[in-house]
């Protein structure tokens, strides 16, 4: 059992109820047992009180903090951790053409290294569920899935990595080489395969798949339809990349004729299962058409800036009440990688587009949060501090130097830059704590991508 006391608390509920001081208890169970002002009651040791019995309390002095929901990562290629710094003015189609050739030299090896840094790296940064989209799977890199599976259970974050695949290549019209790619059949096979070993749909669940083919230019359209098929077959969620870049809207209209939303929608993937990654080229309609079908958005303001693809229109799609969630994306497109930095990423691009009052701090902080809930189906247990939710929590210290002196707490955490985290908590769990992390050693994180990074340029050349 832990009590968090005397910190401000963001709890980012329905009615987003804020606390100047007050407590959150965690039960054993690793669910929230209470939450409110001041500071908190404990139940009688070895008492059946609302948290269970418990053994033991600790208790977290949140003095100078502010208690938040852990962040909620939506989009990310955790692979990428080792080929950064790749085509640094390149757009997305000339990054992707550089980057191809040295990606077909992916192994389990790389992609555990990869995995364990990149989620380390994004615990540091206040994340406390990622997904992961891995498109990439060389016909001799071994069990990608499982490398990924077993790196995560070693930091300790909650994972919904997704099976991506890509089965269009260059002889057939698509971008990525025809070695990248898989066949159709396989791909689908390895994908069925990676949920019925993997996927625990438990509302306490530290493992869930989705299905991901990779864009509309590296996959056909029979992959994506029986992808479709399969995920709603299954009851496992559908993440794609969309209308990131002029170029794809260019293709899209070329190949099929049609708008990406519409190639999407004409394939089955719109709805309440499905959350797509950028779509930052949105005409009305399709906006229109994302909100009708209840279709959720990843937005990666960072990655976009990085790449010049542009702007996604945020306030519009809010308004019109996509559900929408922040994503990092991969580390070789947005070198930086912090999930708490895409919180002030994310209201400086919608300023950038729609003046001050586009987006505020809380709203950047409920897209970090309950929106990245929301586009993985997990509202129900993330993304808000209330009882019985699981404690996923980030206490982030804001009486330093850098945030000295801003008296709003969201504010201070939003505009200021990234501050350090006191404690971060899955289900209860130490993941950070004092701004370190426990579960893995970050030197050994380091030597591991650095031989990664070495091992890969040497099979590319
Ligand atoms: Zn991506």
């Amino acid at each position: 059992m832990i009590l968090i006391e005397n910190c401000a608390i963001a709890t980012v509920d329905a009615a987003g109820t804020e606390y100047v001081e007050g407590h959150v208890l965690v039960g054993d169970d690793g669910r929230i047992a209470s939450v409110g002002a001041g500071s908190g009651t404990l139940p009688q040791r070895g008492h059946a009180g609302r948290a269970g019995r418990f053994q033991s309390v600790r208790r977290v002095d949140g003095t100078g903090c502010l208690l938040t929901p852990g962040l909620v990562n939506t989009h990310h290629h955790l692979y990428q951790w080792a080929t950064r710094g790749f085509a640094p003015d390149g757009t997305l189609f000339e990054w992707l053409t550089t980057l191809y050739p040295i990606w077909a030299g992916l192994d389990a090896e790389v992609v555990s290294a990869t995995t364990a840094a990149g989620l380390g790296w994004l615990a540091m940064s206040g994340c406390t569920t990622s997904t992961d989209h891995h498109y990439v799977y060389p016909g001799a890199g071994g069990d990608l899935m499982a490398a990924q599976v077993e790196a995560a259970r070693e930091v300790g974050l909650r994972f919904h990595p997704t099976r991506g695949s890509m089965d269009l290549g260059r002889s057939a019209g698509g971008l990525p080489p025809d070695e990248v790619v898989e066949k159709t059949d396989d791909a689908l096979a390895a994908t069925e395969e990676a949920i019925t070993r993997y996927h625990d749909p438990a509302p306490d669940s530290m493992l869930r798949i989705a299905v991901a083919p990779c864009s509309p230019f590296s996959v056909t359209g029979r992959l994506m339809e029986e992808a479709a098929a399969l995920a709603r077959r299954h009851g496992v969620r559908l993440h794609t990349h969309l209308a990131e870049t002029g170029d794809e809207t260019d293709f899209c209209r070329e190949q099929f004729g049609c708008t990406p939303v519409d190639y999407a929608e004409r394939l089955g993937w719109l709805g309440t299962d499905v959350w797509l990654a950028h779509a930052v080229h949105l005409d009305d309609a399709a906006i229109g058409k994302l909100a009708a079908t209840g279709t959720a958005v990843a937005h990666c303001p960072s990655s976009n800036a990085r790449l010049g693809a542009g702007m996604a229109r945020v306030r519009e799609l809010l308004d019109a009440g996509v559900p929408v969630g922040l994503g990092v994306d991969g580390a070789a497109s947005q070198e930086a990688n912090q999930l708490g930095a895409e919180l002030r990423q994310a209201l400086y691009t919608a300023r950038s587009r729609g003046g001050p009052t586009a987006l505020t701090a809380r709203e950047a902080l409920r897209l970090g949060t309950m929106g990245g809930a929301r586009c993985l189906g997990r509202e129900a247990d993330l993304g808000s501090i209330e009882q019985g939710k699981l404690a996923d929590l980030a206490l982030w210290r804001l009486d330093d130097l850098g945030h000295v002196g801003i008296d709003d707490p969201v504010t201070a955490l939003v505009f200021g830059p990234p501050a350090t985290l006191e404690l971060l908590t899955v289900g209860g769990r130490t993941i950070v704590e004092y701004g370190e992390l426990r579960t893995a050693d970050d030197r050994d994180l380091t030597r591991r991508t650095s031989r990664a990074h070495r091992a890969l340029l040497r099979r590319a050349r």
